[in-house]
């Protein structure tokens, strides 16, 4: 039976959660969700969900996921946007908000909230948007404070450290000589 305070959390990698949960973790109670068919090749997606569950084991909350890796269908829904960041955000944002209500969560969010590297103001509207279409909230807060103190986190509980976004065009453009695209 679900509370007021239960809350479904988009999970992008653990370390952008060492910034969420410790803030976040006070006023909800915390439930975890790996979703991130985005993530290119399957080696890198299988070391972030080993570290989104370790910091879940960490933290002590629960961690589910959808565990069809579906990396062929996220390339086809992202194509058809608009913009690849701004459908890929949305793609994910959707699912996690799915699931909440599937799972009668009266609310979510995600922790790509924390990353200065977001359009933090997209994330936002377009949670908002999405919460009011499927009648639950979407909870918005500011995490981009807490960025050094999830970094410091991480690297003292030896977390894997993704080195790009995640997606084959984002490795691409950070591998490449003129690369610039940040990690997360
Ligand atoms: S750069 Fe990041 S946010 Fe943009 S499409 Fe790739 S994985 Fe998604």
């Amino acid at each position: 039976m679900m509370s007021s305070s239960d809350c479904l959390v988009h999970i992008c990698c653990g370390p952008c959660m060492c910034g969420v949960y410790p803030s976040l973790g006070k006023e909800k109670n915390i439930t975890g969700f790996f979703y991130n068919p985005n993530i290119h090749p399957r080696a890198e997606y299988i070391s972030r969900y080993m570290a989104a569950g370790f910091t879940a084991s960490y933290f002590n909350f629960p961690m589910i996921s959808d565990t069809a890796y579906d990396p062929e269908s996220w390339a086809r829904k992202i194509l058809s946007g608009s913009t690849r960041c701004a459908a890929c955000v949305t793609e994910r944002l959707m699912k996690t908000a799915e699931t909440a209500r599937e799972k009668s969560f009266p609310s979510f969010t995600t922790t790509l909230l924390l990353s200065p590297y977001q359009d933090h103001d997209f994330i936002r509207s377009e949670g908002e948007r999405i919460a009011a279409f499927m009648g639950i909230e979407f909870v918005y807060r500011d995490f981009r404070k807490n960025y050094a103190q999830s970094l410091r986190l991480s690297k003292e509980m030896l977390l894997y450290r993704q080195k790009y976004c995640g997606c084959v065009f984002s490795e691409a453009e950070r591998f490449s000589p003129a690369g610039k695209t940040p990690a997360a």
